[in-house]
């Protein structure tokens, strides 16, 4: 075997409703001045409570800018134009996933200090060592790798709880993908050490979701922050992040994807899913076909039941897609990067037997209703 040379970095983060006060212990060894770059609602929700912990600092805040409306290099190329930035010595990244993928593509290029601080809780970017581009025109352009992630999240659960519920309802169906994902495209291969872990790790990326996920969703929606919502946000941002770092350290998402990816993407087609539904929300539809066709009974049932009690989706006229529409996916899907590397090939055939018994499944509950 070839003795392999590789470094990994993995993210540094501290989670709880009064972590702002690790800002000063934590950034003021990079030097004093932060520019804080951010989602315009992020901003309003996280703002000033960040500048009263910065205030008890020796660091000093010389701006606040909107990052802008998407994760574009020019968007990437403004920011890095601006004054502030150039005398910044370092970067607050506020928002969302776009708004932190935007400060990442900046800073780490740069290699300017950048912190996180995530105010919903959608997805791991505050966590990743990549940022997800788009075209100008809105449409998903490329991954783009880096050597690390930020220098630290500061992932504040009051502010989380207390923003829309449904980021979280969405990043649940996007997070418990992970683990499947993992397991299914690396199955029965010798894996080297990182991609073993990662494999590992993302267990913790269903497990926490199916326990604490409900309650954790309720009281999100109440705007409490409580134990189980903490649960919830560590799945989604930390652990996918630290999965997501191990199963892509080649640079090559083989094992970060898979057949629930698959059918989201192939359901872009049709604009109504960007439109009109969120990523995760329909990724945990995929999940429900990609366990049926994968044989997977009884983790199919429990994420159906999951799915149920969450309100996520588990029928094609709750993502608003056509029996013809998904006629003409089932036929692309199985050419589809993300099942390229799947332990099988993915057919038409196995689509429309995991569809019929999705359906079956699902007459049946309405059966117990009725
Ligand atoms: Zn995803």
């Amino acid at each position: 075997m070839k003795l392999e040379n590789y470094e990994v970095h993995l993210p540094n983060y501290s989670i709880g409703d009064r972590i702002y006060d690790k800002i000063g212990p934590v950034c003021e060894s990079y030097g004093k001045k932060v520019l804080v770059i951010g989602g315009r609602k992020a901003l309003d929700a996280a703002y000033e409570k960040i500048c009263s912990y910065v205030e008890k600092t020796d660091l000093q805040i010389i701006g606040k800018e909107i990052y802008g409306e998407n994760c574009t290099y020019a968007t990437v190329e403004h920011l890095r134009s601006l004054p502030l930035y150039q005398e910044a010595d370092m970067v607050f990244g506020v928002g969302g996933g776009k708004a932190l993928d935007t400060v990442k593509c900046l800073c780490i290029t740069d290699d300017k200090p950048v912190f996180a601080f995530p105010t919903i809780a959608s997805n791991c970017s505050a966590c990743t060592s990549v940022s997800i581009m788009y075209n100008e025109d809105g449409t998903f352009l490329k991954p783009h790798f880096f050597i690390r992630p930020v220098m630290h999240s500061f992932i504040d659960t009051e502010i989380i709880a207390k923003a829309p519920a449904q980021y979280m309802w969405a990043g649940i169906g996007d997070t418990y993908a992970k683990y499947y994902e993992a397991v299914i495209s690396s199955r029965g291969e010798r894996l080297e050490h990182f991609t073993a872990l990662g494999a590992a790790v993302s267990r913790m990326c269903r497990d926490p979701l199916l326990e604490y996920g409900p309650k954790a969703l309720e009281d999100h929606r109440n705007g409490r922050c409580t134990y189980d919502v903490e649960q919830a946000v560590l799945a989604i941002i930390v652990t996918t992040g630290i999965a997501s770092i191990f199963l892509t350290k080649d640079y090559t998402p083989d094992y970060n994807s898979g057949l629930a990816h698959a059918v989201f993407y192939a359901l872009t087609a049709y604009p109504v899913i960007e439109e009109r539904h969120l990523h995760g929300e329909v990724v945990g539809f995929g999940v429900l076909l990609a366990l049926l066709v994968d044989g997977q009974e009884e983790e199919f049932e429990k994420i159906y039941r999951l799915n149920r009690t969450l309100g996520l989706p588990v029928s094609l006229e709750e993502i608003e897609i056509t029996e013809k529409q998904w006629e003409e996916c089932r036929k692309r899907i199985p050419d589809m990067s993300d099942v390229a590397h799947y332990p099988y090939r993915v057919t038409e055939e196995m689509l429309t037997e995991a569809m019929d018994r999705l359906k079956e499944r699902v007459r049946k509950d309405a059966g117990k209703e009725e």
